[in-house]
């Protein structure tokens, strides 16, 4: 079972090769004691057979279960003393030697119940499990006792943001120790590789700290980065601090979370340049890993902050944006609501795209109002879909169009973003097999 877990795991990974980067009962310790909470099927299935001891010892003696194990094992239902338990292969025989097997791991579970061995078998005295503040009996409470005494731990807990995927938590964890499958790390674990160089600046041999730190390319991202964000400091060192320092037990403020996400992203970014290289011959230029960099940030922030953080989030959370106005319109503050809708770049994309979809134009008030539109629009489920592709993409072209503006000095072009539009919602849907038309057709209505 734990070995089908365990090829799946690294089998799944970005490394083909069946390496066994980290010892499989490292990775299920909890991340505390530098695993990734993943627990183990042995610990899972004594602590649920011990739930029987529990349930002996804390329900009604009056039950018809209970009334029959004592009948057949004795009054402590042979739970205490193993010998007195009959039929030693059957269920409640198993159970009752789960005690034997948790001695091997160190642990006494009669001691766990905090009344005595006589108090236990009488029927006034409350149980209760001191493993649980509320004294009640939980399996994760032993599991996780279990997997402690079992698993492999280390002292270094591992790194783990909320904030950020959990394939980003799992990449930094390895990069804490040293189990990229760089170069350098492959060829130590036996790997025959034409050359060790890194893939970004072909002058150095691949080690994490390379890649992640010391690299030419690393460094060049790090410092455009410090001038996007000047919370990022200019240059890299000792990546493992970076991620350790972002690291926030109690949620930290807006802006260190925002920090720590940026840093997150730039490592994950330069990780993925690095993997492009080798994997597809896709050179990134520090730029171009930049403006990843931002989006994936933009990406991870969104997702957790169920908003558009446009300028004025972004200036909540500490993300310096010299100008909090609108950069299509310079007319108002910018925020979700007056980009998508108030702006007046907005007002004229949304009038254009619903002449072109032939549909009397809503008021809307916010962009949930847009998003409530398209879900319940017409009766077809078919042109329902593609008004909403279309919806989705005017959405994200505007937010595209300020985003040039902002970052790459470009002025937003009403003709180019709707363009944008249709060519983006036309491949959405042939892709879908929704239309079996020619662009020029649906250029002229795409219902
Ligand atoms: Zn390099
Ligand atoms: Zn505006």
């Amino acid at each position: 079972m734990e070995s089908i877990r365990n090829r799946f795991f690294w089998g799944g990974s970005e490394d083909k090769r069946r390496i066994t980067w980290i010892k499989w009962k490292a990775v299920l310790n909890t991340r505390q004691h530098g695993g990734l909470n993943i627990g183990s099927f042995k610990a899972l299935n004594l602590a649920l057979m011990v739930k029987w001891w529990w349930r002996f010892y804390s329900e009604d003696d009056n039950n018809i279960w209970k009334q029959v194990i004592k009948a057949i094992h004795g009054l402590n239902g042979g739970l205490i003393s193993g010998t007195t338990v009959r039929y030693r292969g059957n269920v409640w025989g198993r159970i009752s030697q789960i005690k034997d097997v948790l001695q091997d791991t160190g642990i006494d579970l009669v001691s766990l119940f905090t009344d005595s061995y006589d108090d236990l078998s009488r029927t006034s005295t409350r149980v209760q499990w001191s493993l649980e503040p509320d004294g009640k009996y939980s399996v994760s409470s032993l599991r996780n006792l279990i997997d402690t005494n079992t698993l492999v731990s280390s002292s270094m807990p591992t790194p783990w943001d909320s904030n950020v995927p959990i394939k980003v938590n799992i990449f930094l964890w390895k990069a804490m120790r040293d189990r990229l499958p760089t170069r350098d790390n492959l060829v130590h674990r036996g790997i025959n590789l034409p050359n060790i160089l890194c893939p970004l600046c072909n002058s150095a041999a691949e080690t994490g700290r390379h890649v992640l730190e010391t690299c030419s390319t690393t460094s060049e991202v790090i410092a455009k980065l410090h001038l996007w964000c000047p919370l990022i400091p200019p240059t890299m060192t000792a990546y493992e601090d970076w991620i350790t320092t972002t690291l926030l037990p109690n949620g930290g403020t807006s802006k260190e979370k925002m920090l720590g996400v940026i840093v997150k992203a730039a490592l994950w970014g330069i990780w993925n340049a690095r993997n492009n290289c080798i994997f597809s011959n896709k050179v990134s230029t520090p730029n171009v890993i930049v403006r990843q960099v931002k989006v994936l940030a933009f990406d991870w922030i969104k997702t957790r902050v169920k908003e558009i953080p446009v300028a004025t989030a972004l200036t909540h959370r500490g993300i310096l944006v010299q100008n909090v106005c609108c950069q299509l319109c310079d007319l108002a503050p910018e925020c979700s609501k007056h980009l998508m809708v108030d702006c007046n770049f907005a007002k004229l994309v949304w009038g254009w795209i619903m002449t072109w979809c032939g549909i009397q134009q809503p008021q809307f008030s916010n962009v949930q109002d847009i998003l409530d539109f398209g879900a319940s629009w017409g009766n077809c489920p078919k042109k329902r879909k593609t008004l909403n592709a279309i919806l989705f993409s005017t959405l994200w072209n505007i937010w595209r169009a300020r985003n040039d503006k902002l970052f790459n000095k470009i002025n937003a072009s009403f003709s180019k973003t709707t363009d944008h539009i249709i060519t983006q919602t036309y491949e959405w849907c042939k892709h879908r097999g929704d239309i079996d038309r020619s662009e020029a057709e649906w250029y002229c209505n795409p219902f």
